[in-house]
C-alpha cells in the first residue's frame, strides 16, 4: 500500500476520508481533471492510490488560484491544503474520497505536461499501438494499473507460498546455451569469442535440473523466458514463468504442491479453488474433448459412433472403420434449424482443421431429419445416433470419419467453434490436470521422432525396455495444468540416469557427437550424483490474464510487445551501428 513516507508529501490522495477532516496535508500527483467554475477551480488530483478533489478559492489563496488557472491534465503538482467535508449535495458516493475535499493554500507545479496523446480515463477506444507507444501514460489508467497491481499481488503471494514450503529462489543465467523447448532461440553474438553465440533461455530447464543435482532440493524462480516464435494473442517473444523444481518426488508430489500454491494464488483474485483438481489422461482428454487442453466448462463432448455405424451402408463411414479409423461426432445443441448455407460453411472449418470432409445430420425443431447423407443411413443408425449423442429436436450432429487422432482433433476444433457460434455459456474457473502424455510425437516434416514435452522427460518404467522399438507407444510422467481451456503450465518428472537419457537422445535421432556437444555437460552431471527430480513451469502472464479477466497477455505486462514482436515505445528491435556489428564480428546480409 502506498504511503507518504520517504516522499515530499504527508498524505496519499486516494486514502483521504472523513477521519482526515481538519488535517493539513501535502499531496503530490497528476492533474486528472480541472473544472473552472468561475469563482472556484476544482482539480481532481491523482496518485497511484486514486483521486481526491482539490478546491482553489481565491479567498483562501490568490496565488494558488492563479497557478490552478494554468494547470492542465497530466501536469505534475504539489498541493498543500486542509481537508474539509464536502458541502451537502456535492458528496460523491461513487468515489472512495467522495465525502471530502482539500482546500488548497499553496500550489507548486513540479512539471507541466504536453497534451496527453489520449485521455487518462477508463474504457478509452484508442488503438493498442498508440497505447503501447505511450505506455507510461496508459498505465495511469485504472484498468492497466489494476492489472499490474494484481500481477504484483500474485507474484508476492507465489513467493510467500513457495517460501513457506521450503523453496528457495535461485537466479539462472540469461546468456546461456540453447535449451531445447521446441522453439527457435534468440541468439546473442559474443564479442570476446568471435563466431560464438549465446542463446537466451527458452526456459531455465537444464539449470533447474543442475540445481537439483547441486542439492538445492526445492527451487523456484520467477523466470523470464525467450522464444523466437510466430506471435499470437497469448504469446510474447519474452514471457514470464513461475519455474519450479523439486528433488526426491513422485509425480503426485509435484501435482499436489502446484495445486496448493495455485489455491493460495487464485484466492488473491477471490476464487476458491476446490482440491484436488480433476485429472484426465491425455488419451481421455483427446477422446472426449478432442484437445489436450480441454475447456470443460461446457459439454458438447466428442462421442465414438463406431458401434452405431459398424455395418453402415454409407461408404465414407464404413471405409473409415474398415481401415482402422474412427467415426466420431458431437451434438451441436440448438443448431438443428441452421440454414443449409450456414451448416455448409462448417465444412471449411473441418477442412482447415485437417479433415477430409464433414458429415452432418440436422434434426429440426419440428423433428425432421435433414442431411445429404440421410439417404445412405438406416433408421436404426439414426436412432443409434440420436441415443449416443442425446439428440433432441433442434440439434445438429456433426461427424468426422477419419484416422483416430484426426477425428478427435477436428471435432475438438468444431466443438470450440460451435460453442463460440452458439454463444454457449462458458463461465467459472475450471482447472484440471492432463497427465500421461506420450513420450514422443512423430514429426511429419522432419520424418523423425520428437520429444512431446522435452527430451529430459521420464518415460513410464514399463515402457523403458521397448523405447527404441516402439517409441510411439511410450507414455511419460508428464502433466499440463489447464484452466478454462488454456494451457497454463506443464512439467514432467526428469530422467536422472545418464544412460537412459542417452537412449532418449538416440530415439530423437541425435548422434553421439551432437549429444556430446550439446548435452555433454548434462550427461556428466547426471553421472555425478543426480537425485530423482521433477518440476513444472506455469505461464505467469497467462495465469494473470485469466485472473484479471483480460483478453490478451499484453494487458497484464507492463511493457508488452506488438504481435510482430516490436516495442512501439522504444522502437526495438532497431538497427545498430557498423561499429557495434564489427565489435561482435557480424556483417548484415
Ligand atoms: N521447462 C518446461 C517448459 O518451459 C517446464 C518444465 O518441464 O518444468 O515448458
Amino acid at each position: 500500500m502506498l504511503d507518504a513516507r520517504y516522499s515530499i508529501r504527508t498524505h496519499i490522495c486516494g486514502y483521504l476520508r472523513a477521519d482526515n477532516i481538519g488535517e493539513d496535508v501535502v499531496l503530490a500527483g497528476w492533474v486528472a481533471k480541472r473544472r473552472d467554475h468561475g469563482g472556484l477551480i476544482f482539480v481532481d488530483l491523482r496518485d497511484r492510490s486514486g483521486v481526491v478533489q482539490c478546491v482553489f478559492d481565491p479567498e483562501a489563496s490568490g496565488e494558488a488560484f492563479v497557478t490552478a488557472e494554468r494547470m492542465r491534465p497530466e501536469w505534475v503538482v504539489r498541493l498543500e491544503g486542509r481537508v474539509r467535508i464536502r458541502p451537502e449535495g456535492t458528496k460523491n458516493p461513487n468515489m472512495p474520497t467522495g465525502e471530502v475535499e482539500v482546500v488548497i493554500s499553496s500550489a507548486m507545479v513540479l512539471n507541466a505536461s504536453e497534451t496527453p496523446p489520449f485521455e487518462v480515463e477508463p474504457g478509452i477506444e484508442t488503438d493498442e499501438t498508440t497505447r503501447m507507444r505511450y505506455r507510461y501514460v496508459d498505465m495511469r489508467r485504472p484498468e492497466v494499473l489494476a492489472a499490474l497491481q494484481l500481477r504484483d499481488r500474485i507474484t508476492q503471494r507465489l513467493r510467500k507460498s513457495l517460501e513457506t514450503r521450503g523453496f528457495m529462489e535461485v537466479e539462472t543465467p540469461i546468456l546461456t546455451k540453447s535449451t531445447p523447448e521446441g522453439a527457435r532461440d534468440f541468439i546473442v553474438p559474443s564479442r570476446l569469442n568471435p563466431g560464438s553465440f549465446y542463446a537466451l533461455p527458452q526456459s531455465p530447464q537444464l539449470f533447474k535440473q543442475l540445481l537439483m543435482i547441486g542439492g538445492m532440493e526445492r527451487y523456484y524462480q520467477i523466470a523470464r523466458c525467450f522464444r523466437d516464435e510466430d506471435l499470437r494473442a497469448d504469446r510474447q517473444p519474452e514471457f514470464t514463468q513461475l519455474d519450479i523444481e523439486m528433488s526426491f518426488v513422485e509425480q503426485d508430489d509435484v501435482l499436489r504442491l502446484t495445486e496448493d500454491i495455485l489455491h493460495d494464488v487464485v484466492k488473491e483474485a477471490g476464487i476458491d479453488l476446490s482440491l484436488p483438481l480433476p485429472r484426465l489422461t491425455y488419451d481421455s482428454a483427446m477422446d472426449r474433448f478432442g484437445s489436450d487442453r480441454p475447456d470443460t466448462r461446457f459439454g458438447m463432448e466428442v462421442h465414438c459412433l463406431g458401434s452405431v455405424f459398424g455395418s453402415s451402408g454409407f461408404k465414407v463411414f464404413a471405409g473409415a472403420l474398415a481401415s482402422g479409423g474412427r467415426v466420431k461426432g458431437i451434438n451441436a445443441k440448438g443448431a438443428g434449424d441452421w440454414s443449409r448455407g450456414r451448416i455448409d460453411a462448417l465444412n471449411q472449418v473441418a477442412l482447415d482443421a485437417g479433415a477430409k470432409g464433414l458429415a452432418w445430420i440436422a434434426f429440426t425443431g419440428d423433428d425432421q431429419v435433414k442431411s445429404p447423407i440421410a439417404k445412405f443411413l438406416s433408421d436404426e443408425e439414426i436412432v443409434g445416433l440420436r441415443e449416443t449423442l442425446e439428440i433432441e429436436p433442434g440439434d445438429l450432429a456433426l461427424m468426422i470419419a477419419d484416422e483416430h487422432d484426426t477425428a478427435n482433433e477436428v471435432l475438438g476444433v468444431l466443438r470450440l467453434h460451435m460453442a463460440e457460434e452458439l454463444a454457449v455459456r462458458r463461465e467459472g474457473f475450471e482447472a484440471l490436470w492432463v497427465v500421461d502424455f506420450p513420450m514422443f510425437a512423430w514429426d511429419e516434416d522432419e520424418e523423425r521422432w520428437a520429444a512431446n514435452h522435452h527430451p529430459f522427460t521420464m518415460p513410464f518404467a514399463e515402457h523403458v525396455d521397448s523405447l527404441e522399438e516402439k517409441p510411439g507407444d511410450a507414455l511419460s510422467h508428464s502433466y499440463d495444468l489447464v484452466i478454462n481451456g488454456v494451457e497454463i503450465g506443464g512439467g514432467t518428472l526428469r530422467i536422472h540416469d545418464a544412460s537412459l537419457q542417452r537412449r532418449v537422445f538416440g530415439v530423437l535421432g541425435l548422434g553421439e557427437e551432437e549429444v556430446g556437444e550439446k548435452f555433454g555437460f548434462l550427461l556428466e552431471a547426471l553421472r555425478l550424483g543426480a537425485p530423482p527430480h521433477g518440476g513444472i513451469a506455469l505461464g505467469l502472464d497467462r495465469l494473470i490474464m485469466l485472473l484479471a479477466g483480460a483478453h490478451s497477455i499484453r494487458d497484464v505486462i507492463a511493457f508488452p510487445k506488438t504481435s510482430s514482436g516490436g516495442d512501439p515505445l522504444t522502437g526495438a528491435p532497431d538497427t545498430v551501428s557498423q561499429r557495434q556489428l564489427k565489435d561482435v564480428h557480424l556483417r548484415v546480409d
